[in-house]
């Protein structure tokens, strides 16, 4: 779900399990390099990141 090729800024990402919260601050679409070859989904705790509602 949160591969972050889909992550947008502004958006707040977080772990179920442990509370963390992650905030976009550049997301790489915006990299000129758009580098980015993520195939897994962010993850702490063994779970999928969820975007924060
Ligand atoms: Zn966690």
């Amino acid at each position: 779900m949160a591969s972050c090729s889909e992550m947008k800024v502004g958006e707040v990402y977080v772990c179920e399990d442990c509370g963390l919260e992650l905030q976009v601050l550049k997301s790489c679409a915006d990299s000129e390099a758009r580098a980015c070859s993520c195939s897994e989904p962010l993850s702490c705790c063994g779970e999928q990141l969820v975007l924060k509602q």
